[in-house]
């Protein structure tokens, strides 16, 4: 298979690093991108945020992989930390959460709250302990991306920007069209993040993947020191960290209507300013830089759990999206388990069996339940 002519759709961070995978494992491999840079959709907009913290075994694992390229690379990894403040009546359910991280092999462990306000201040009210991850922290997403592609184009892949695939066919070989010409391969990787549910309609598969617009708040400048980790309150499920000297606020609403909505949603920063000031009453003296937020998509599933690997329906289609607000911190593992599965007929490295498309024919889903 190493001679396998490979397109990757899309040159977010996970198109990047499957790129690079699979070039310096000898595969032929072309990215096409619509913009005219690497990290221009949701990869550019992220907060950077790495964590292993997860509620689902395999995306703990697939973070560990991740680590290792991330810890390993010329990537701005900042090992400043996650820190979950768990609500009264959640500790027992966050203790087997902690022990179940741990014995996949991540650096967790419980506070208390009096230790965990050794870290951050909060108003303790409702809150009956911490969980602290201090290698979890934050990665340069647009550094780690030019990286990727670098050296996968310096092993031989060859990158058309500023091109927008517009139709898939299937003949001995899949052909892309787009609006440049044709490009024929014999495996596809749909890495079109946000836009892959509409790629993967192209050619006439179904990958349940959606667009879910997503902000991040930033102050004025401020001077309450720092680096603070990324803190999250459970109880209402905002969060905020420090980049620099500013302060960056953060708050998944899951109900928020699926679509490729634009601009920063203000009445989403309105509904978690009380939740926000309760906990952290000290906020109510920072400032906001209205021009310095921002948003971007995160690209759903049905069960907040990325799509990887060939997807039945259609011999040499491979999925590689639907990473559900963590692609950044989850992309060198996905990259490695994608060359892998096209090289070596089968990801290895880890299971992947949970990541498979198959699993939405089931009845059972396994939501992850750590989104933020
Ligand atoms: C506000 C916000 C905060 C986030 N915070 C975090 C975080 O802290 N940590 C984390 O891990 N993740 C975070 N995420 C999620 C993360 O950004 C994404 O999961 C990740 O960037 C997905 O990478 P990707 O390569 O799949 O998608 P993208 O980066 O969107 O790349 C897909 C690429 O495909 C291209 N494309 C689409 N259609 C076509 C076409 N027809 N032809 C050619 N090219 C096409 C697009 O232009 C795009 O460049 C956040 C996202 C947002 C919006």
């Amino acid at each position: 298979m190493d001679d396998v002519r490979v397109a990757i759709i899309g040159a977010g961070i996970i198109g990047a690093s499957c790129a690079y995978h699979l070039a310096r494992r000898g595969a032929e491999v072309t990215v096409i991108e619509k913009e005219e840079g690497v990290a221009m959709g949701s990869t550019g907009r992220s907060a950077a945020g790495f964590r292993t913290q997860f509620a689902q075994p395999h995306n703990v694992d697939l973070s560990l992989l991740s680590l290792e390229w991330y810890a390993a690379n010329e990537s701005g990894y900042r090992p400043e930390g996650y820190l979950f403040l768990v609500p009264d009546g959640d500790l027992a359910e966050r203790e087997a959460l902690v022990e179940m991280q741990r014995s996949r092999g991540a650096d967790v462990r419980l506070l208390t709250v009096e230790e965990a306000q050794q870290i951050v201040e909060f108003d303790p009210a409702g809150i009956a302990g911490a969980a602290h991850g201090p290698k979890d922290g934050f990665v340069d997403p647009d550094q780690s991306t030019q990286l990727l592609m670098r050296n996968a184009r310096s092993e031989g892949t060859v990158f058309h920007r500023l091109e927008t695939v517009i139709g898939v066919e299937r003949g001995s070989a899949w052909t892309l069209i787009t609006d440049d010409g044709q490009i024929e391969a014999d495996v596809v990787v749909n890495a079109a993040g946000a836009w892959s549910g509409g790629i993967a309609e192209l050619a006439g598969l179904d990958v349940p993947v959606q667009p879910q617009r997503n902000d991040v708040f930033v102050t004025a400048p401020q001077d309450r020191g720092g680096p603070l980790p990324l803190t999250v309150d459970l109880t209402s499920g905002v969060y905020f960290r420090t980049e620099g000297d500013r302060l960056l606020i953060g708050h998944h609403d899951h109900d928020s209507p699926k679509g490729f909505l634009t601009g920063v949603d203000w009445d989403h920063l309105e509904e978690m300013m009380p939740a926000l000031f309760e906990r952290y009453p000290w906020f109510e003296q920072e400032e906001l830089d209205t021009k310095a937020s921002w948003w971007g998509y995160y690209e759903v599933t049905p069960d907040y759990t990325p799509i990887l690997g060939r997807d039945p329906s259609a011999e040499g289609w491979i999925n590689a999206s639907g990473f559900s607000g963590h692609g950044v911190m989850h992309a060198p593992g996905c990259g490695q388990l994608i060359a892998e599965e096209i090289l070596d007929g089968r990801a290895h490295t880890i299971d992947i069996e949970p990541f498979r498309i198959e699993r939405f024919d089931g009845a059972d889903l396994t939501t992850e339940t750590a989104v933020i």
